[in-house]
């Protein structure tokens, strides 16, 4: 670069205005330390810088959102940078004293010139140039005080010494100026503004102080903690300490004796470790919180639901606080660390040592040239200095530099740093919010408060019920006392009247007895004066009536009395004889509810056991009537006329004697336990209830009203099952004759055939041998052979000649059957005859 050429920051700093090194002609130069207030009144100054350069991203910088929606994206403020030149010291005056300084400063035009040589220099351009002449004080006013006064506006503040070991950064930065106040560095000068501005009621302010040495964190006021973690919010990317001690400032005096207990475990520290202070960095973190007063936020809806804020919900409103946080950085010597390890470091302590300020010139190189990555991650120093650079603090950073021309290369280096650091531009913002968490200790405050009124007023009310109670009792007693006395006067007073008038009675009674009996004896004396005696009868005997009369009365009202009594008596007996019978009651219910459960069982048994027992009765009164039928066997269809006509006489009878009388014992049966039930009956185990079963079928068959319902129910079925599976032979006559007469019938004829009757009967037939058996199968093959459409079959199937075999048996009822068999199917033939074909007996002789 050309001699004489300008080197500024971007072109910021408010290049080419006329510089007054003061504060207040600063703000109003380049707007980078403009106040917040005059920032959030109008809209803030836009510097030089960040027209050329553009604004710096802020995705970088951590955004704390500020109360009452003022969540802006901050004001841009560019990092501003002072350059400080420390006067030549003893040895430099001997050993530079044939050389002039390696640098020339223009303070008013806030320009530095850096010789290359004699002939040759460099000019840079700063925001303060500060000469080996200035005061501490006019240091601290043009470098940390506008950041200070930011802080305790709210927003967040770093101050930053960097410069080569010995230019006079802790000079700078930390002088406790205890002997000299004219030394006080920019720490204490800090505190003191800071505490003059607060207001302790209010307000508070607390501090850390850390050091950082080969990427470790240790806490300069407590040493025992000296690995600190940085935690990171994943919300807002603010980083904080939570493991530094913190530490609340009420006097400057503290606050130097906490300065100077650090620095003493600062340099504790650095001998244990074998190092330096200029290798480590030393970082104090000032937070200052304060209550904005006075402001209710009109954004925050803190309304009823008619719209009016209610004194109540006012009261609740979380107030606002304001957080300002300022780090002073007092950074380790910039100076290169020779790698050979010269100074008693290793290659990897030296690489180590150097990392985190390494890194911060990589980050504001990177901010600089608006990088797209800035490595903030990869040192603690960058981490910790989020906000200072490329964040939402407002930053000042000094460089110290010294004359010698021997350290020329360093001060080249170091101003440079300055140079880019310029180019740094910063969102600075309010770090505004509610503060809930003293709403809460208010509300804490107040629900304590209501908790114990409202205890208190429940107590009240508790022993007001417990007064009222008593004094209730009280009259209650008072009242019943005095009734039982009243009560107990009036009794005494009627009873004694009572007796008063009883004696009063006899009294009268027994004068009067007395005056009657004297003037008996007076008559009985002097008879003379009975006359004039009987003048006064008339008196005395009315006086006995009366007394009598009383007398009956008296009794009388004694014994309704006692009558009354004796039924009331009664009557509370009955009341509690009820009582216990209501008691006793339910008991009985439940009882008499299982007991109804097993009546039911009960009866359900008792009607199985009727209808056998019913059964069994027709049995007995079947038996009869075939007894009877053999005297009266005629030539009908009917196999069974005798109980048939037996049952019709009945009927026909009671028809004609009693109207609507009883009905015969089958229809009855028939009625009473149904017929599927019968039926069901053909298939007992019991062989005993087949008997009686078939014989009461048999019987209903015999009625030609029944014959349609029997072949409905399945009875034809059953009955053919019986004559092909019993080995009884009365079933098997029983059953035929039933078949017999349903036989009678010609769709019946029709079903015995089709269901294979024709071929059961043949075998009963073959296998019978008591006549009363054949005699039923041959009527009923006699029936069958009354049919014209069965001819063929029966011919077919061996009906015919199972009809002829029976011829065989001899007996005359067998006979009787197979002739009218034979009739029947010749009676068939003829009309078949007739009609065109000719049909042949076959195997019929
Ligand atoms: P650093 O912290 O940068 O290593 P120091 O602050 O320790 O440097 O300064 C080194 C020496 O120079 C100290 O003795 C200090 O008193 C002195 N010094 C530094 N700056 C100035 C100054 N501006 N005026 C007078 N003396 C100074
Ligand atoms: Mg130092």
């Amino acid at each position: 670069m050309a001699s004489g050429s300008y080197r500024n920051g971007g072109g910021g700093g408010g290049g080419g205005a006329a510089p007054r090194l003061s504060a207040k002609l600063d703000r109003q130069n380049s707007g980078a330390h403009a106040t917040p207030k005059a920032s959030s009144k109008s809209r803030p100054p836009a510097t030089p810088g960040a027209a050329a350069g553009g604004f710096r991203r802020s995705s970088s910088g951590p955004l704390t959102s500020t109360a009452a929606g003022r969540g802006d994206a901050g004001v841009p403020g560019r990092v501003r940078v002072a350059v400080r030149l420390r006067p030549r010291n003893g040895e430099e005056s001997v050993a530079d004293a044939d050389f002039g300084d390696c640098v020339e400063l223009q303070p008013e035009l806030k320009r530095l010139k850096l010789r290359k040589n004699n002939w040759e220099s460099e000019t840079y351009e700063f925001d303060e140039v500060l000469t080996e002449f200035a005061s501490q004080k006019r240091v601290y006013e043009v470098v940390a005080k506008p950041v200070v006064e930011s802080v305790l506006e709210g927003y967040n503040g770093t101050v930053m010494a960097y410069g080569q070991t010995g230019t006079g950064k802790t000079f700078t930065l930390g002088r406790l100026g205890e002997e000299d106040t004219a030394a006080r560095g920019i720490m204490v000068r800090a505190m003191e503004d800071i505490l003059a501005d607060i207001s302790p009621e209010t307000d508070s302010v607390s501090v850390s102080y850390l050091q950082l040495y080969m990427e470790t964190i240790q806490d300069l006021l407590d040493p025992v903690n000296d690995n600190i973690a940085i935690i990171e919010d994943p919300k807002t990317g603010d980083v904080s300490l939570p493991g530094a001690t913190i530490v609340e400032i009420r006097d400057q005096k503290s606050f130097v004796d906490l300065l100077t207990l650090g620095e003493a475990h600062r340099f504790a520290a650095n001998t244990k470790l074998n190092t330096e202070s200029s290798r480590s960095h030393a970082i104090l973190m000032v937070q200052v919180r304060r209550a904005v007063k006075g402001r209710h936020d009109t954004e925050l809806n803190f309304h009823g639901e008619n719209g009016h804020t209610s004194p109540l919900v006012s009261s609740f409103r979380p107030p606002i606080v304001r957080k300002g946080k300022l780090v002073v950085v007092d950074l380790a010597g910039s100076e290169r660390i020779d790698k050979s390890g010269s100074e008693g470091h290793t290659l990897e302590e030296a690489k180590s040592i150097n990392l985190s300020l390494s890194a911060l010139g990589k980050c504001i190189n990177a901010l600089a040239e608006n990088s797209p990555h800035v490595p903030i991650r990869d040192s603690k120093l960058t981490r910790l200095l989020k906000d200072s650079f490329g964040g939402t603090a407002r930053t000042s950073l000094v460089v110290t530099i010294g004359p010698s021309p021997r350290h020329r290369g360093e001060t080249a280096s170091t101003i440079m740093f300055g140079q880019r650091a310029m180019k740094v531009e910063n969102m600075v913002k309010l770090k505004e919010e509610f503060d809930y968490k003293s709403l809460c200790r208010r509300l804490d405050i107040e629900l304590d408060k209501l908790i114990a009124e409202n205890e208190r007023q429940q107590k009240e009310f508790e022993d007001e019920v417990a007064r009222i109670r008593i004094e209730a009792q009280n009259h209650v007693a008072e009242a019943e006392r005095k009734y039982i006395k009243a009560l107990e006067t009036e009794k005494l007073k009627y009873q004694q009247d009572y007796i008063d008038s009883i004696r009063k009675l006899e009294e009268k009674w027994m004068v009067t007895q007395q005056s009657s009996s004297n003037n008996k004896t007076k008559a009985e004396h002097h008879p003379q004066s009975a006359e004039k005696t009987c003048d006064n009868k008339a008196p005395s005997e009315s006086d006995a009536d009366e007394i009598n009369e009383v007398k009956k009365l008296l009794e009388n009202e004694k014994f309704l009395r006692q009558s009354t009594e004796e039924e009331v008596n009664d009557l509370k007996n009955q009341v509690l004889h009820w009582k216990k019978l209501e008691a006793a009651g339910s008991a009985e219910v439940a009882k008499l509810q299982k007991m109804l459960d097993n009546e039911a069982s009960q009866k359900e048994k008792l009607e199985e056991e009727i209808a056998a027992l019913k059964s069994q009765l027709l049995q007995l009164s079947f038996e009869a009537d075939e007894t009877r039928r053999s005297l009266d066997r005629g030539g009908s269809g009917k196999i069974f006329p005798g109980l048939d006509s037996l049952m019709s006489q009945a009927r026909n009878s009671q028809l004609r004697d009693q109207g609507n009388g009883p009905k015969p014992p089958v229809a009855k049966l028939f009625e009473q336990v149904g017929l599927q039930k019968i039926l069901s009956l053909l298939e007992s185990e019991d062989a005993d209830v087949r008997v009686h079963a078939v014989k009461v079928v048999a019987n209903l068959a015999a009625e030609e009203a029944n014959q349609e319902k029997i072949v409905e129910a399945g009875g034809l079925t059953s009955l053919l099952v019986l004559l092909r599976s019993s080995e009884d032979e009365t079933i098997r006559r029983v059953a035929a004759g039933a078949i017999a007469n349903l036989a009678m019938n010609e769709t019946n004829q029709e079903l015995i055939m089709s269901q294979g009757g024709i071929s059961l009967l043949s075998m009963t037939a073959a296998d019978a041998e008591d006549p009363q058996t054949l005699r039923m199968v041959a009527g009923a093959i006699a029936n069958l052979c009354g049919n014209d459409k069965l001819q063929a079959r029966l011919r077919g199937e061996g009906g015919v000649k199972a009809l002829l075999g029976m011829v065989k048996c001899g007996h005359p009822d067998v006979l009787a059957q197979v002739a009218r068999g034979i009739a029947n199917f010749a009676k068939c033939e003829s009309r078949a005859a007739t009609q065109g074909s000719t049909i042949v007996l076959g195997g019929c002789k």
